[in-house]
């Protein structure tokens, strides 16, 4: 099956119309019609070749929301008409014990949305950058937000769970003291999940701009991080660091922040290495430094049930495909409030038929 997408043919090219080929949906397939989906910083990293092993055409996109258009005979519990997601992961191994313990994110056999070799297929998986997916039911996540809420639903199912894993992994909630660093796509999740959960919340930011609008996401208080003064203010005080940020930059500063046996949680993912941080701001006060990947299936689906309940979606900007350009630019910027999502239904036929 051919369906029409967006990606590139090379990291220095800007994306464009492209016509992909979809496997037929087996037995335990789900066939999405995308009507939207979210664009990650990721999906910049990945499509421009920041990080090794890009593979064109890259049609990038894992924030992916839509409607099952048909079900193979195995499928239990999705029917034509349901409102579905699929995020970072399409398939694993199933076997070993990250799957068995619902952790298939840290599964070997991971299969990510795009940039992945594929068994069923030759090449590689393509993203939601396009009209459709088939996807193994085990991948497909549930959503139960009303059918306006669809488009801001898109970013919880990338910005949403990377926030939402390391927030319940090291117990975020009353009595908790929770910092989130960068105040982006995923750091705007981070921000509201956080406060959802009943911490007291501190945005750190380098946009003045962003002050303001960081309380009215949840935030009890916000500093500018190049300021010595404020950040002096919370020396010692945070049990938890949720770090986005999409660039190298001093680690120290922010370590010196947690009190003893705190953690911070790197999930910014930037092209090159922070500096090392001083060992003696982890040794002194017993602190964490650590990394988190997304999330499993079932946490995934956990956070989308909390949100659904608590009325918790992305603040987005919803662009035709013909401005994804336009969005990376913007994004690289900090000038989103805060995640460009795509209308899918902007995707328009190209002159060439290609494929991977
Ligand atoms: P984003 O929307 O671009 O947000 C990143 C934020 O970081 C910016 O809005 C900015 O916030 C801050 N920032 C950017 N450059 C900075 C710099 N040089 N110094 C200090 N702060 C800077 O990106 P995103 O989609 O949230 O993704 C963030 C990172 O997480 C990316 O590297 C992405 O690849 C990674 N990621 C990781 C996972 C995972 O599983 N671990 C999952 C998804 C994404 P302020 O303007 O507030 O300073
Ligand atoms: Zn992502």
């Amino acid at each position: 099956m051919h369906v029409l997408a967006y990606g590139a043919q090379a990291g220095d090219q800007p994306l464009e119309p492209l016509r992909i080929e979809r496997r037929h949906p087996g037995p335990d397939d789900v066939l999405i019609e995308i009507a939207y989906c979210g664009i990650c910083h990721s999906d910049l990293h990945q499509v421009r070749g920041e990080w090794a092993g890009t593979k064109f055409p890259c049609v990038p996109g894992h924030e992916i929301v839509g409607r099952v258009a048909a079900v193979g005979r195995q499928v239990i519990g999705f029917a034509p008409g349901d409102r579905v997601g699929v995020g970072c992961i399409v398939d694993s191994c199933k076997q070993c014990q990250e799957c068995a313990e619902g952790l298939e994110n840290y599964c070997d056999g991971m299969i990510g949305t795009y940039n992945f070799a594929t068994p069923d297929v030759p090449g590689w998986t393509l993203g939601g950058y396009s009209q459709a997916i088939v996807v193994h039911q085990r991948y497909v996540l549930r959503i139960r937000h009303p059918e306006a809420q669809l488009a801001a639903v898109a970013p919880l199912l990338c910005a949403g769970i990377t926030t939402w894993s390391p927030l319940r992994h090291w117990k975020a909630g009353p009595g908790k003291k929770v910092g989130v660093v960068g105040i982006g796509g995923l750091g705007h999740m981070g921000i509201k999940l956080a406060h959802a959960l009943g911490a007291q919340v501190v945005a750190f930011t380098t946009s003045q701009s962003k002050r303001e609008a960081a309380k009215s996401l949840g935030a009890d208080d916000v500093v500018i991080s190049s300021d010595a003064g404020q950040m002096a203010a919370h020396l010692q005080s945070f049990d938890l660091i949720i770090n986005t940020v999409a660039a190298p930059h001093d680690l120290d500063a922010l370590l010196v922040l947690l009190k003893r046996d705190g953690a911070m949680v790197l999930v910014g993912a930037p092209a090159s290495p922070h500096p090392a941080p001083n060992v003696f701001n982890l040794i002194m006060k017993r602190r964490t430094l650590a990394g988190s990947m997304i999330g499993g299936i079932a946490q995934t689906q956990e956070m989308l049930d909390f949100c659904a309940e608590h009325g918790i979606v992305a603040d987005i900007e919803l662009i035709t495909a013909q401005h994804i350009n336009q969005a990376y630019e913007r994004m690289l910027r900090g000038d989103v409030q805060y995640r460009f999502v795509i209308d899918n239904a902007t995707l328009v036929p190209t002159a060439t038929p290609t494929r991977p």
